[in-house]
């Protein structure tokens, strides 16, 4: 059985240091359930901050890395650097990368590579737009953006990757998939698996979801078959955060 995990991803939240140290306070005086895995992801000047205060069962993750491991690259951080100072995960392809920062899903794919071969997990995601939906396109536009990364990899390496399903429409609009809608999706990305890699890893490959998860709805979600557990944005910044990570208690 897959573990269940919530990953919290700050994006650029808080902006002081003060903040984020009290945000990081709060979750380690927090009553969380010990089944589930938890990692959270700061922006990137807070990571070193965060992995000293942060209570030991819950795991770091940078929230991007580039795919050098040094040089003249003004503005990145590497994977290297970032094992180096013992953080353990990397999201990678999150929507709000790839469309504001113009990442492709062929640029996503040599980070998760890189990532790998530094000694990263990396939490990969994907997920379609409205537009992308109402066309009937979700499975297409998830298989497009996985077989990217399915072409740089071998089998072993997807122990190292946790997928986000994050529906575009749904971050950080209040408009939740329905667990029907995450349960689809998730399933499909598993059988697109099964066939792409092996019926091993698909079964073993944790699939989150991602998309204006609350405490309210995070219960429905979390009893879906194929829905291993979730990125959240906004709510990771709460107190509810922690009634997110005990969804399945
Ligand atoms: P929200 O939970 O704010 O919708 O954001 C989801 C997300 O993008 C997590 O990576």
């Amino acid at each position: 059985t897959r573990q269940f995990f919530v990953g919290g991803n700050f994006k650029l939240n808080p902006s002081t240091l003060a903040a984020s140290s009290s945000l990081i306070g709060g979750l380690n005086s927090a009553e969380l359930d010990p089944a589930t895995e938890v990692v959270i992801a700061p922006p990137s000047i807070y990571l070193l901050s965060a992995k000293e205060s942060v209570r030991s069962d819950i795991k770091i993750a940078a929230q991007n890395c580039y795919f050098k491991e040094s040089g003249a690259f003004t503005g990145e951080i590497s994977p290297k650097q970032l094992v180096d100072a013992k953080i353990p995960y990397v999201i990678l392809g999150h929507s709000e990368r790839r469309t504001l920062f113009h990442e492709d899903s062929a640029l996503v794919a040599t980070k998760t590579r890189a990532a790998i071969d530094a000694g990263l997990k990396v939490i990969l995601c994907i997920g379609e737009t409205l537009e992308q939906r109402e066309a009937g396109e979700t499975g297409k536009v998830c298989q497009a953006q996985l077989k990217a990364v399915v072409d740089v990899t071998k089998e072993a390496d997807w122990s190292k990757i946790v997928v986000a399903y994050e529906p575009v429409w749904a971050i950080g609009t209040g408009k939740v998939a329905t667990s029907a809608q995450a349960q689809e999706a998730h399933a499909d990305v598993r059988t697109y698996l099964a066939e792409a890699v092996s019926p091993a890893v698909a079964n073993n490959i944790q699939i989150l979801y991602g998309g204006s998860v609350t405490a309210s709805n995070c219960k429905e979600l979390a009893r879906q078959q194929d829905v291993d557990g979730f990125l959240v944005g906004g709510a990771s910044l709460k107190p509810e955060f922690a009634d997110i990570i005990n969804a399945r208690k």
